[in-house]
């Protein structure tokens, strides 16, 4: 079988699995199964697979026409400007994940461009870090900064801190276990406010995640993803205790689900001046953002 011709009954057998966009996701487990690039693929389509490759191939498509997440087959994924290793058992991040982190970049503004200048290193706290996407991507373009990631998940933080090695924050990022809707178990906290807090919270309505897709009921861990009966209890728990965590005139941003703006705003307004919504690249209302109230208490 020639490349050009395993390529074609993969796409096949994708489509019919219902898997789109199957020729893009084609490409990139071909590339896998041959331990090569996409662009490399091409330079020979005429090529064939060895049997070693074939099997290799016929079980990674295997896997995804169950529905295991891609990234989960590829084992890592790119996000902003670093690349996260991805494992079973921790959320997927998500490209609209990335507008969240050019958000903060935007709002951020002059504290990027004086970074260099600051006092003392401007720090940040990532509720609910994850992979560490967002912490490791607003590290990685904001040299000056340091920071903080949370997980309650253990198999999380030691992924994040994984990832963090690996795209060269390491030595600016703590990574922690913890809870935030907890205060007993909020270990970042003594070492005072932050100046920028960022969260991608479980915002899903629980009724609501059995009709999700296979790839997201089935492998992102429940707790990532359940928000409890409205999607909001997480987002209410931070709102609720961000005097403690950020300094007066410090930048909040949150990432939303898309019908929950204008609740979000109510919950947000007594703490952040300037609550703001901000769309996604699809014009979704998903990005929460806004200044935290000084003297607020
Ligand atoms: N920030 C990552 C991203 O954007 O890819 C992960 C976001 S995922 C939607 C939510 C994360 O929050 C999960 O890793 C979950 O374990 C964590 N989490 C949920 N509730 C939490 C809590 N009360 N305290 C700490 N972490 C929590
Ligand atoms: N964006 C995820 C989804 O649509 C949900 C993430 C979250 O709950 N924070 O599945």
């Amino acid at each position: 079988m020639t490349r050009a011709e395993a390529l074609e009954r993969l796409r096949t057998r994708l489509r019919a699995a219902g898997i789109q966009p199957a020729n893009q996701e084609a490409e990139w487990l071909l590339a896998h199964a041959l331990e090569t690039s996409v662009s490399a693929l091409w330079k020979d389509k005429t090529a064939l697979l060895d049997p070693t490759q074939e099997d290799a191939l016929e079980a990674l498509t295997r896997r995804r026409e169950r529905r295991e997440p891609l990234q989960l087959i590829l084992g890592e994924m790119p996000f902003h400007h670093v690349t996260l290793q991805v494992e079973p058992g921790v959320f997927i991040p998500r490209p609209e994940t990335e507008e969240l982190v050019e958000a903060v970049l935007e709002a951020l503004g002059g504290d990027v461009v004086d970074r260099g200048r600051a006092p003392d290193p401007r720090r940040l706290l990532d509720l609910g870090t994850g992979t560490g996407a967002i912490a490791i991507a607003l590290l990685h373009a904001l040299p000056g900064w340091q920071g903080v990631a949370v997980d309650r998940s253990p198999l999380a933080v030691a992924l994040a801190a994984r990832n963090a090695h690996r795209n060269g924050v390491g030595e600016r990022l703590r990574t922690m276990i913890g809870d935030f809707t907890s205060p007993a178990s909020a270990p970042w906290e003594p070492d005072g406010p932050f100046d920028l807090v960022v969260s991608n919270p479980p915002y899903i309505r629980r009724g609501d995640i059995p009709g999700l897709m296979p790839e997201v009921r089935d492998h992102d861990p429940v707790e990532a993803l359940d928000g409890g009966p409205d999607g909001l209890d997480a987002l209410r728990q931070l709102a609720a205790r961000l005097t403690a965590w950020l300094r007066p005139g410090g930048h909040l941003a949150l990432e939303i689900g898309a019908d929950q703006a204008d609740t979000v705003l109510g919950i947000l307004s007594p703490h952040i001046q300037d609550a703001r919504i901000l769309p996604d690249r699809a014009g979704f209302p998903r990005i929460a953002i806004g200044i935290q109230r000084s003297g607020d208490a």
